[in-house]
């Protein structure tokens, strides 16, 4: 018998990982059984994330390094750049005014009140997190000392010293050619070494799905049912519609050849909910499925998995509306439009780690004076709202890539690789 593709055996992996998770999430937590599997599934799913993230930061580091080096003329360069922030900024938009519409058409929570939640209100402690400090951090945490970065596996420091040493790169020309040559052969090995990893993907999936659906807390889902609905509805609707759509529109490529050529990234995004941790598994598929050349994938994806959130930003718009209907707070014209510009720069901001847009929606509320106890409400839910927003967080710098690519593609006069 043929043996099946990676593809296929992850998908059977996510899906058998829900199964058992819904299995196990029927029996009762004290049962041996239960506790059993549930340790097996967050060792096994740890794991698979461990070797992600061990090999993440040299694949960073090599990749954007490589990507700028070799997009030889400062033309491109240039181009690629103003692409690719063109992209990320308005893909971004179009998901928050998406978020905001369908949040002010079903106006979930309108019917619940913040008193309900006082259990777990109790239980949450907010962070002040003002716009002037963010800003302020947001800044200071971009130039570092490239070794306490890579050590700190700080993603976005290490894309910003990449980025000026690969612009040293291009820049000093011939002069370098070993360093850059050494470069290329450590992207090419670390390539191998994520190939590996990818066999472990489907378990790796299947883990993490098996953990993540025992342990939800059903009845917070029941509670908060309209608001996850309205989530979940829209960031489907941006990934399953918008961005193929931009993606037919831009390059005429089928949402049917994306889908075949993102499938593993997006399931792996799906189950580790960290578009970092999923970023080895991103490269790979954009540059061996769907064919979009090293040097634009190495530079638009690592930035995309840090800066580029299309589901992030859709869920901290939506999330801020629903909690000003929870507080009792028509939010007004311009507040909406405060919340439009703060999800943004949240979404920015939020490193693809697990959870990490609750933090940074932190912000987000306090623009409009919510409450930010109420992020409260949201947590039980978020592991499971995470995984969606995550999948489409992953999808946005793919589709980014491939229309980079064709933006770009008809510029290059020479050669793009040796
Ligand atoms: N988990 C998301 C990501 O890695 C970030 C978020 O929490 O929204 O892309």
């Amino acid at each position: 018998m043929r043996r099946l593709s990676l593809n296929i055996q992850i998908l059977l992996g996510a899906i058998l990982g829900v199964g058992l998770g819904v299995y196990l999430h029927g029996i009762s937590p004290e049962q041996a059984t239960f506790q059993n599997s549930v340790y097996a599934a967050n060792l096994v799913g740890t794991l698979f994330i461990d070797l992600l993230k061990m090999i993440l930061v040299p694949l960073v580091f090599c990749s954007i390094a490589v990507g700028i080096a070799n997009l030889r003329q400062h033309q491109q360069i240039h181009r690629v750049w103003v692409v690719t922030l063109m992209f990320f900024l308005s893909s971004m938009a179009i998901a928050i005014a998406l978020g905001l519409a369908a949040s002010n058409y079903f106006k979930p929570g309108l019917g619940l009140h913040l008193d309900m939640f006082q259990n777990s209100l109790h239980a949450f402690e907010a962070k002040q997190l003002p716009l002037s400090e963010f800003f302020t951090q947001l800044l200071h945490g971009l130039f570092l000392n490239p070794f306490s970065a890579l050590a700190q596996g700080n993603v976005l420091a290490v894309v910003v010293f990449a980025l000026i040493l690969g612009i040293a790169l291009v820049v000093g020309g011939e002069r370098y050619k070993n360093i850059l040559a050494l470069f290329e052969e450590g992207l090419e090995i670390i390539m191998r070494m994520v190939g590996w990893i990818m066999h472990l993907a489907p378990l790796g999936v299947m883990a993490l799905l098996v953990k993540l659906v025992a342990v939800q807390d059903a009845a917070m889902l029941n509670t908060l049912a309209k608001f996850v609905a309205v989530v979940v509805g829209t960031t489907l609707f941006h990934g399953v519609i918008v961005l193929p759509l931009i993606l037919y529109l831009f390059t005429r490529k089928s949402p049917l050849w994306f889908w075949q050529g993102a499938r593993e990234a997006l399931l792996t995004a799906f189950a580790t909910s960290s578009s970092n941790a999923t970023l080895p598994v991103t490269l790979r598929c954009t540059t061996q499925h769907l064919h979009v050349k090293p040097e634009i994938a190495g530079f638009v994806i690592p930035l995309g998995a840090t800066i580029n959130m299309d589901g992030t930003a859709l869920y901290e718009a939506s999330a801020a509306l629903f909690i000003a209907n929870l507080a009792g707070i028509d939010l007004s014209m311009t507040q909406q439009m405060i919340v439009f510009f703060t999800a943004m720069i949240a979404a920015m901001g939020a490193p693809g780690i697990p959870s990490a847009g609750m933090v940074t929606m932190v912000m987000v509320l306090q623009s409009v004076g919510l409450p930010l106890e109420a992020i409260a409400i949201l947590l039980p839910i978020d592991r499971l709202l995470d995984t969606i927003r995550t999948t489409v967080n992953v999808q946005g710098d793919m589709v980014g890539s491939v229309i980079v690519q064709k933006f770009t593609l008809q510029k290059f006069t020479q050669p793009l690789s040796k």
